[in-house]
């Protein structure tokens, strides 16, 4: 097992480097950045391109699936074996970076790519997936691959999902070569998957300020979406006095202060109003009605419990200060996830053989592994993001992290291979 000295030859940094430049000038904006959104022109070219590298360059049999995915199969010694997965996303967001989603796609064809030089035969299939839409795009939806894998997606659903120019997103999928009418066969089955292993960037601060290699993922935070109603009287900004005001933007800064405020004081949880209102939106107007949509993200369930209660509580105690209406509608929820013990403890053990240093962290983001774990066991491998940026030109992994984390992944996959 030791693949120490084996990787030092066959994992390049100058190969995987020039992977990512060349997938991250496709859909390039002049200004740095790339956009490369779910089922664009340039989204379904670095799809063509992915495709001949897993067929060409690493001899894999490729297939899309119903949903849009790619996947790419390394047969293994034992016929009808549950398969190794492991792969990330290739769209991006607008004006995003280039290492979101690349970095686990290309790490992953670098793990392969070292395994093949190895001549190293697995017991299990070893799956590349490329996963359809993991990010916002112009359908409003994101992450639709996984989720149509593992069966929480249906065509129902997505009928009447549609792009601003009525488009459909049933012909988006079909446009990439998924097929819409055998979505159910897209499904796997619990069973299938032996485990799953998606390699991403931090896109937070912490492995660069704790001079950490790789992020072992204990778990991904779970995200309470809501949008806040808030309705004062329009009066005239200069002839009402101070104290006859019933402002509904007022009392809306009131909300976004006790918001921030709660959130600061729980452990892996933020929250923010990203999303903001008014009418009549007038200088010479005070406001009647603000809106804010806020959002509490917390790997810890108590805490994001918590954080809606109190601010209920702020909500109607505002409406006596202020002489204002509230109301409050949830808009969205997802549980948090705790990813496998067993998945973080072999890429622990990946750690330990390779000399790589790491940290327990708690993914404050959704990725498609999410959703992967309803099916398998499944885990992440975070490399460093500088200052933590993230969907955004800035965005940037040095390149000596893309190839620990693929020797990271590479080390995972063999140790899981030996056990049943
Ligand atoms: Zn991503």
């Amino acid at each position: 097992m030791m693949r120490k000295k084996d990787f030092e030859r066959v994992f390049s940094k100058e190969r995987i480097t020039k992977l990512i430049d060349e997938f991250g000038a496709i859909g390039a904006d002049p200004n740095g950045g790339v956009t490369r959104l779910a089922f664009s022109s340039y989204d379904i070219k670095a799809r063509e391109k992915i495709i001949r590298i897993m067929e060409n360059e690493l001899g894999l049999k490729v297939r899309i699936d119903p949903w849009g995915n790619i996947i790419g199969r390394r047969e293994g010694k034992l016929n009808n074996a549950a398969s190794l997965m492991t792969g990330s996303h290739l769209d991006s967001v607008r004006n995003g970076g280039k290492f979101d989603g690349p970095a686990g796609v290309l790490g992953a064809v670098e793990a392969i790519r070292a395994l093949n030089e190895l001549k190293i035969k697995t017991f299990h299939p070893l799956e590349l997936v490329v996963f359809t839409a993991e990010e916002p795009n112009d359908f409003g939806i994101s992450t639709v691959g996984s989720r149509g894998m593992v069966g929480k997606l249906s065509k129902e659903e997505l009928l009447n999902i549609k792009n601003n120019e009525g488009f459909s997103i049933l012909d988006a999928i079909k446009k990439i070569g998924g097929d819409p009418d055998r979505f159910h066969e897209g499904v796997r089955k619990p069973g299938e998957i032996k485990a799953f292993i998606e390699i991403h960037i931090e896109q937070m601060p912490y492995l660069e300020k704790e001079k950490k290699d790789i992020g072992i993922v204990e778990g991904i935070t779970g995200i309470h979406r809501a949008k806040v109603i808030i309705h004062g009287v329009a009066k005239h900004a200069g002839t009402t006095p101070m104290n006859e005001r019933q402002d509904a933007l007022v009392a809306a800064a009131h909300l976004i202060k006790t918001l921030n405020k709660l959130a600061s004081t729980e452990k892996n949880t933020v929250a923010t109003v990203g999303q903001i209102s008014v009418k009549p939106n007038s200088i010479n107007i005070i406001p009647s009605e603000t809106s804010l949509d806020l959002e509490v993200r917390s790997y810890h369930k108590s805490a994001i419990k918590k954080i809606l209660e109190d601010f209920y509580n702020e909500m109607s105690l505002i409406g006596k200060v202020y002489g204002v209406k509230t109301s409050i509608k949830d808009t969205y929820h997802t549980e948090p996830t705790t990813f496998s013990p067993y998945i973080r403890e072999k890429i622990k053990q990946a750690c330990d053989i390779l000399g790589f240093s790491y940290l327990n962290l708690v993914s404050m983001a959704g990725h498609d592994a999410n959703h992967i774990a309803t099916i398998a066991d499944t885990g992440m491998i975070f490399i460093p993001s500088h200052k933590g940026l993230s969907h955004c030109p800035k965005e940037w992994t040095d390149p000596i992290y893309l190839v620990k984390g693929a020797k990271v992944l590479a080390q995972s996959l063999l140790i899981l291979d030996q056990e049943n």
